[in-house]
């Protein structure tokens, strides 16, 4: 059924907004619809979705994107990718959630974390998981749920509650209740699923006390995930992975030492490290990077830097000092270089390599020529430099230098940075000309299985290169990466 007219629709199912993309043979994007959904902050710390409203959204851009194509039987299949972590349980009978989805930026399960790492559980956690244990992570989150919703515990004892992630509530309903089914990517971050086995596994259901009856069945991400219904178009959905691994296939890093880093709000890196499971000694994380139908699984190293992009935001928002977020590329080149000024953006603590929660921001190294110039370029440095931690960090534990750094996410259009970036990290920083790679991941995942697309040899001939950005006399960067490591070390453990 394949050909060249044919189109797959992606679901981008992101923690503030749901959004359907539609792609053909050749990568372009035939139609977009974006809908963002209400942000539940009940309590200090608490973050929730209303699992409802997350697929009402999701079903109306789908079908808006369906609808705007001249023929929307063409669409071959769905591929579905998604924010992380996030935790819905409902009653199999009816569908219906039994509580608010608690998102994975939901902190009220940090006690229970550390009761268990109290109890020495941190490293056959870690060991089976790949994770550090902490709320972040899906399982603490069913266990609250099902502790704090009446009869939750016995009914989900029973059979009669499902658990997922939004992988799997959307397939859920979507396919009418038919199949109850998550990926390997997805799984890997409830810190339930052994990544080794890939199954579920009795030992952390029992250190986390979930009940294995309410549990999806996992896939690959390429797989027949049942058919979904939307509008009057049956669609099978053949694609599923969460947002940061969907990214990682979509910039096609298929090979070990490959990787992608996506600088929005927060950047995000993920490294193939291929069919092995490398254990970090640098507070990274361990993860299923992706596997296809019917091959090994391709593991990767995973590590996360809280405040990428915000900075810049915080500049225009709270400093005033820019009015968009571009003009700091322009602001940025008045200057030759940052004078001496050292911005750590740790408005929000300090994540990997350092994961320091009691850190707190800090601009440093100021005199009377300082200017904002100065300040909006140690800004866009501190990005690169957070960037360039987690890159020492992913060699350190890879044994071996990662020489391409695929990049995506709304900062990538500053050309100053990317150019500090492949400076800083002497390394090539590849800008795609498609940046919808998260969407574009689920897409080549559903596409393979549909027969749109034979292979990933094919997949790399439509991945376009917008610029590669090489590194400039990067030897000069060694001194300003003392004083960033010196500035970092005294933004730490400030309010503690
Ligand atoms: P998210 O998906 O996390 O919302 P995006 O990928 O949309 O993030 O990127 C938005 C972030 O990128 C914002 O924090 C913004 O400040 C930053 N950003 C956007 N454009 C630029 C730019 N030209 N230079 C620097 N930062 C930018």
């Amino acid at each position: 059924m394949s050909s060249s007219n044919h189109f797959i629709l992606a679901l981008d199912q992101g923690t503030t907004s749901s959004r359907a993309l539609v792609f053909d043979k050749l990568g372009n994007i035939h139609a977009k619809a974006q809908k963002e959904f209400t942000q539940y902050f009940p309590e200090n710390g608490w973050v929730e979705h209303d699992a409802e409203e997350i697929l009402e959204t999701q079903y109306q851009v789908a079908l808006e994107a369906l609808t705007s194509l001249i023929d929307p039987s063409l669409v071959q299949a769905i591929g579905i990718t998604n924010q992380r972590e996030t935790t819905v349980v409902w009653e199999k009978a009816t569908g219906k959630p039994i509580n608010k989805a608690i998102v994975w930026q939901d902190r009220r399960t940090a006690q229970i974390c550390s009761n268990i790492i109290a109890e020495g559980k941190a490293n056959i956690v870690q060991e089976k998981t790949g994770l550090i244990i902490d709320a972040y992570f899906s399982a603490t989150k069913i266990a609250w749920i099902l502790d704090n919703v009446p009869n939750a515990r016995s009914r989900a004892e029973n059979g009669e509650l499902l658990f997922g992630t939004i992988d799997s509530w959307l397939i859920y309903n979507l396919t009418g209740g038919k199949v109850h089914a998550t990926d390997v990517t997805n799984a890997s971050r409830t810190m339930i699923f052994n990544i080794h086995t890939l199954e579920w596994d009795h030992d952390l259901l029992h250190i986390f006390n979930v009940p294995i009856q309410m549990l999806p069945d996992v896939k690959p991400c390429n797989s027949d995930y049942g058919v979904a219904k939307i509008g009057d178009y049956n669609i099978p959905i053949y694609g599923v992975a969460g947002d940061q691994q969907a990214a990682l296939f979509g910039q096609l890093c298929t090979e070990k030492g490959e990787g992608k880093n996506t600088y929005g709000t927060g950047c995000f890196m993920v490294i193939n490290t291929g069919e092995s499971v490398v254990n970090s000694n640098h507070k990274l994380l361990s993860t299923i990077g992706y596997q296809l139908a019917g091959e090994k699984v391709k593991y990767a190293l995973e590590g996360s830097v809280f405040v990428g992009g915000a900075a810049i935001q915080w500049l225009r928002d709270g400093l005033k000092i820019l009015t968009n977020a571009a003009q700091s590329n322009d602001i940025a080149q008045t200057v030759s270089d940052n004078g001496g000024v050292y911005f750590v953006p740790a408005l929000t603590g300090l994540g990997a390599p350092h994961w320091d929660q009691y850190a707190r921001g800090m601009i440093i190294g100021l005199t009377r020529a300082t200017t904002d110039a100065h300040i909006i370029r140690a800004a866009l440095e501190s990005i690169a430099f957070q960037v360039d931690d987690l890159l020492t960090a992913i060699g350190k534990d890879l044994n071996e230098v990662v020489k391409t750094l695929k990049v995506d996410g709304g900062a990538t259009a500053n050309d100053l940075l990317m150019q500090s970036q492949s400076s800083i990290s002497n390394i090539k920083v590849v800008r795609p000309k498609n940046l919808e790679t998260t969407a574009m991941g689920a897409a080549f995942f559903a596409g393979l299985q549909s027969g749109l697309w034979q292979d990933v040899s094919e997949l790399k001939q439509i991945w376009a290169v917008d610029h590669v950005f090489e590194p400039i006399q990067s030897d000069q960067w060694a001194l300003k990466k003392t004083f960033w490591k010196k500035a970092v070390d005294r933004s730490k453990s400030w309010i503690e």
